[in-house]
């Protein structure tokens, strides 16, 4: 089994390199934006708990996203491997996936963070809440808010998978084509 953590900063590229990874390797994407946005849509119980932190740019409560992430692993017994997208994103979610996978008589394979400065990321986030329709995308102080729990409680799952000689760093600045080039070359490794 190949598990891929796709990591980096909101509005890094994780979702748009995802997609595109997934056509050329069979792997299942979990991304948990994408999960709770779904949710939100539907008005379900779930949407409307986390609605309250998305909308601030704060993390939604542990105790519902591993929840979440788990059923959704679950659900995919046959999977050749995962990639995860917006998942980890602290040390205790860390924690959490790798007992599940351990569960499972798996493990982490990497940890792929697509490296992009503060600046570049608030244009990008800016731009895409221009068509996006989400709300955490158009305004400034939101983005600002997500960018520092990012620094704050999410840099720190680089560092846990560094220990174990699993994070490796791709610049995420360039076109798709040529973030996407740099990712499959890594891929090859695993
Ligand atoms: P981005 O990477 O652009 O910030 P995501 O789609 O990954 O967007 O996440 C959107 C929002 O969903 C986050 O700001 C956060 O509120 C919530 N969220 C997503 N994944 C998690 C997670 N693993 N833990 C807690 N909250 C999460």
């Amino acid at each position: 089994m190949i598990n891929l953590i796709l990591f980096g900063p909101p509005g890094s590229g994780k979702g748009t390199q995802a997609a595109k990874l997934l056509k050329k390797y069979k792997l299942v994407h979990i991304s948990t934006g994408d999960l709770f946005r779904f949710n939100l849509k539907n008005n379900t119980p779930l949407g409307l708990e986390a609605k309250k932190y998305i909308d601030k740019g704060d993390l939604v409560p542990d105790s519902v996203t591993i929840n979440m992430l788990t059923a959704k692993v679950n659900e995919n017994p046959n999977a050749n491997g995962f990639i995860f997208d917006g998942f980890p994103r602290n040390v205790h979610q860390s924690e959490a996936l790798d007992a599940l996978l351990t569960s499972k008589g798996s493990a982490v394979s990497a940890l792929i963070a697509l490296d992009v400065d503060d600046e570049e990321l608030t244009n990008r986030l800016l731009a895409r809440g221009k068509t996006s329709g989400r709300k955490d995308d158009s305004d400034e102080s939101i983005i600002r808010n997500r960018l520092s729990v990012y620094h704050k409680e999410t840099s720190p799952v680089y560092d846990y998978y560094d220990k174990a000689g699993k994070s490796v760093k791709v610049n995420g600045v360039g076109t798709l084509l040529a973030v996407f080039r740099r990712l499959c070359k890594l891929m090859n490794k695993y």
